[in-house]
């Protein structure tokens, strides 16, 4: 049976380092803002805001949520990151999704001012990650990354090599996750392969995904990935998340992209869904706003893990 890597206790560690990290920078003058920007009433960007907010308020960072309804206008969405760009207490801007449809993301990312654009969907700052030189890492496939990182610690090699020469499958091609997942394995000198929809109506994905020595799936897609997909000793990084009722309890739980069982049953190592790549990606999140915050004071940190 695979390790379980425990993403839980992966994100308390990153918490301790911003805490840290914090502290000292606190001594220059360095004070986190973060704001996030909701539209309309998603259950999950709710969700999700709630967490960031929680923790924005533990660590002691200048918290602003704006939330916006469903049915507003592109131009006071713009007017309203317009504001948090000018605002110099604010260090880092969120804009939770999904969006109404009749807002582009697009516009909407380029809006963002690139120095507090902490999920580096601004095209400067996807364009610098894409080049290997990121400003920030978006939260998500850093996430997945750093929890990696962790399992190799913990295994006596050393992160700095070990992908060098590896094949990373990546299933997901999304701006947000599967293809800064992409990039990030490439600049750490592994082999990727890029997997997506079409390459599953092709009827190719499990030709693809069983060549991982490191599995990624970011698809949407419940149990997309089984056991009988995945070559021996694969790690597997399942970065999905699906609320299903138990019917014998009649609780909501969470799900993954993995068929967990079987790949568990094949694996070396996998994240579990809920407690793997998810409790990460907020505490990135408040970490890449402490990065901005020293940006901004033209402090350096002492710890490089958000570069
Ligand atoms: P998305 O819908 O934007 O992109 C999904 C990608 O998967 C697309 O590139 C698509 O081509 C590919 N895909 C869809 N069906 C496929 C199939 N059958 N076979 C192969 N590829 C397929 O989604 P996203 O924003 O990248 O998120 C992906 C998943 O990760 C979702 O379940 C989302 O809820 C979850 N997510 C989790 C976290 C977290 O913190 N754990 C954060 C962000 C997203």
């Amino acid at each position: 049976m695979a390790h379980v890597i425990d993403g839980n206790a992966i994100a308390e560690h990153l918490r301790h380092t911003i805490e840290e990290e914090l502290k000292v920078l606190r001594l220059s003058e360095v004070r986190p803002g973060l704001a996030t920007v909701l539209v309309g009433e998603d259950f999950a960007a709710q969700a999700y805001e709630r967490h960031v907010r929680r923790l924005c308020e533990a660590l002691e960072y200048r918290y602003v949520s704006e939330g916006l309804p469903a049915d507003v206008q592109l131009a006071d969405v713009a007017a309203t990151i317009g504001k948090l760009n000018a605002d110099p207490r604010i260090t880092g801007i969120l804009v939770l999704h999904p969006l109404p449809s009749h807002i582009p993301e697009a516009e909407i990312n380029s809006a963002i001012d690139p120095l507090k654009d902490i999920e580096a969907v601004h095209p400067q700052n996807t364009g610098l990650l894409a080049q290997g030189r990121p400003r920030f890492l978006p939260s998500t496939p850093a996430s997945c990354y750093y929890l990696l990182d962790s399992y190799v610690r913990s295994t006596g090699q050393d992160p700095a090599t070990f992908y060098s020469g590896k094949t990373i499958v990546v299933v997901g091609r999304s701006n947000s996750v599967g293809k800064p997942a992409q990039w990030l394995g490439l600049q750490r000198d592994a082999t990727v392969v890029a997997c997506h929809s079409r390459t599953h109506a092709a009827g190719k994905l499990a030709e693809f995904t069983c060549l991982a020595d490191i599995l990624i799936v970011a698809a949407g897609v419940r149990a997309l990935v089984t056991g009988d997909m995945v070559r021996d000793g694969v790690i597997a990084v399942d970065v999905g998340i699906h609320p299903v009722e138990d019917p014998a309890t009649g609780k909501t739980r969470m799900v993954g992209d993995l068929d967990f069982e079987s790949v568990a049953a094949r694996a070396e190592a996998i994240t579990p869904v809920p407690g793997g790549v998810g409790p990460i990606t907020d505490v990135w999140l408040v970490g890449n706003a402490l990065m901005a915050a020293a940006m901004a004071q033209r402090v350096e940190p002492r710890f490089g893990i958000f570069r």
